[in-house]
């Protein structure tokens, strides 16, 4: 197993005792901080389930699908990383089993293993290293690499081999580990417990990893007779086992890691020629986080609300359009098949804010369409993101244009009124430039993927917020605006602000006669960065917080 750059050095982030101890947000912190050391840094998730990507999954199994630049449908922890590192992830900073798996046969089938028994290792683990070697792309001095999943698991184990045997393949000085485990604060007992961190790193050791830095995730900071207990049991240096202590705001994970002294210790470990770190505008950052005012109330109308992962890029979007209005929004998840037109007006007379996400299918639609319509009639500042902002124009078309039965194909394929249809030449164009990407591809291309250019009328909201013309923004859906319409929705009011270079697919949509009611095609929350907020989400805030001010006058 060849590798192009020699100098990089990787370090691999496992986890254990359990999921959601925040394994993504530990590697992109980490990859924050020694980005901020002067270090050019890139980062990769190696997913173990057997999906060959998250887009088949659903959003109640596994959160939110992160899309990104080129259209690759990755795990949300590559949002993380680049609203932490601020970098563009890509199709080679995901892989999942599955898609290693799928390599593997289909080189067998091929016949490149020539007569040979295809087994997990050399040939998974050969692919995994492969994987994980495709993403040093620019010469980096530093990739991190995160196992998701906990160690223990049966799916994860190929990956944890793979990555052992890289400490003998790359040297180990070259090589990092760092294992992040839970540190239970039993209340009966008044202690803080070692017995998980220790069954967790006697795990890994078993199948030959030793790691170099424990990260222990806990309710309060481990006090150094406890580190000195861990550093005994798992056979690591003392200072070389940190607390992750719980903060209130994610985003100040960075410099808690940075007051640990994990980063510091990492740039030791591995020999990095590291600067002392430039942290001011992390630091910037939190003191604007401390000193966020109560914010509008923000109604977030879709059916995916029982998992909040399920739109984390939309969540953090909204806060990050909140820090640049100084306020920390109230975000209200309502169930959109629980929307009735006898509740609508109680559910969200009080918002200052009314966004319908993206989502597929049927289910729930009625619900978002009410809300349209209850911010369109009620001018509260509006914001629909894909299927939101096709739920809007088959609102305006039903409630304005007085066209009934007007419906996207999607939900209705027999509806007289198609205002968003499946087009069919984009369709095939479509099809054709996904086999170009990868000619292997079989999902058959049905869904327009990634970034695509938009250019936005002047003289409207949106290019208030914008304040540019050509824009690039990421897409994930199969359906478009339908263009017959066009004159009709723009002669009564609901203009079409943003166009595809040829004017052929409508990408933004606003209402004349509105404080601010925006839809685009898009999904902008793939792009907002905390310290870089998307435009529209400051906007949509901003109109949001002007109302909750005006109505605290009444
Ligand atoms: N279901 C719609 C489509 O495929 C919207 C998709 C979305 O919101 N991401 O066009």
């Amino acid at each position: 197993m060849e590798r192009k750059n020699k100098s990089t050095k990787f370090i691999f982030i496992t986890g254990g005792v359990l999921s959601s101890l925040g394994k993504g947000l530990a590697a992109a912190s980490i990859g924050a901080l020694l980005k901020a050391r002067g270090l050019k840094v890139t980062i990769q998730k190696l997913d173990p389930y057997i999906n060959v990507d998250p887009g088949t999954m659903n959003p109640f199994q596994h959160g939110e699908v992160y899309v990104t630049d080129d259209g690759a449908e990755t795990d949300l922890d590559l949002g993380h990383y680049e609203r932490y590192l601020e970098i563009s992830m890509g199709k080679h900073n995901n892989y999942t089993s599955g898609s290693i798996y799928y390599q593997v046969i289909k080189k067998e089938r091929r016949g490149d293993y020539l007569g040979g028994t295809v087994q997990v290792i050399p040939h998974i683990t050969d692919q995994i290293k492969e994987a994980i070697f495709s993403v040093v792309r620019n010469n980096e001095d530093v990739a991190i690499i995160e196992i998701g999943g906990t160690v223990g698991d049966i799916e994860g184990q190929p990956f944890l081999e793979a990555i052992r045997q890289l400490r003998y393949d790359l040297g180990k000085e070259n090589v990092l580990y760092i294992h992040l485990t839970l540190v239970p604060y039993i209340k009966t007992a008044g202690e803080l417990k070692t017995k998980p961190t220790q069954h967790s790193v006697k795990e890994l050791r078993s199948i030959g990893i030793q790691p170099d830095i424990i990260l222990c995730r806990s309710e309060m900071e481990l006090d150094e007779s406890i580190k000195k207990k861990i550093a005994l049991f798992c056979n690591v240096d003392p200072d070389a086992v940190f607390s992750a202590v719980d903060v209130d705001n994610i985003y100040k994970v960075p410099l808690a890691f940075y007051k640990e002294g994990i980063d510091q210790k990492i740039a030791i470990m591995l020999r990095l020629p590291a600067k002392n770190p430039d942290l001011s505008r992390w630091s910037r950052l939190v003191e604007k986080l401390n000193s966020l005012k109560p914010g509008p109330k923000i109604a977030i109308v879709g059916k995916y609300v029982n998992l909040k992962e399920s739109y984390k890029s939309l969540h953090e979007a909204l806060i990050h359009g909140g820090i640049a209005n100084g306020v920390h929004p109230q975000l209200l998840y309502v169930n959109s098949e629980e929307l009735t037109v006898d509740n609508v007006e109680e559910k969200l007379k009080d918002v200052h804010g009314i966004l319908v996400p993206g989502g597929f299918g049927y289910r729930g639609v009625e619900g978002k369409i009410l809300a349209c319509k209850y911010a369109r009639e009620n001018k509260i500042p509006f914001f629909g993101i894909c299927l939101g902002m096709q739920c809007a124009v088959i609102e305006f078309a039903k409630n304005v244009l007085k066209l009934e039965s007007a419906n996207s194909s999607e939900f209705d394929p027999e509806t007289p009124h198609p205002v968003i249809y499946l087009m069919r030449e984009w369709y095939d164009v479509q099809k054709k430039c996904i086999q170009r990407r990868d000619p292997n591809s079989d999902k058959g291309g049905t869904m327009r993927l990634g970034a695509y250019p938009c250019v936005i009328k002047e003289n409207t909201k949106t290019f208030e917020a914008y304040k540019q013309t050509l824009i690039y923004e990421r897409h994930r859906h199969r359906y478009e605006f339908n263009k017959k319409y066009a004159e009709d929705f723009e002669k009564n009011g609901m203009m079409l602000t943003g166009l595809s270079p040829d004017k052929n697919l409508v990408e933004i949509i606003e209402l004349k006669d509105h404080p601010w009611y925006i839809g685009c095609q898009f999904h902008p929350e793939f792009k907002s960065r905390p310290m870089d907020p998307h435009p529209l989400f400051v906007d949509f805030i901003k109109e949001a917080k002007l109302l909750m001010k005006n109505s605290t006058k009444d």
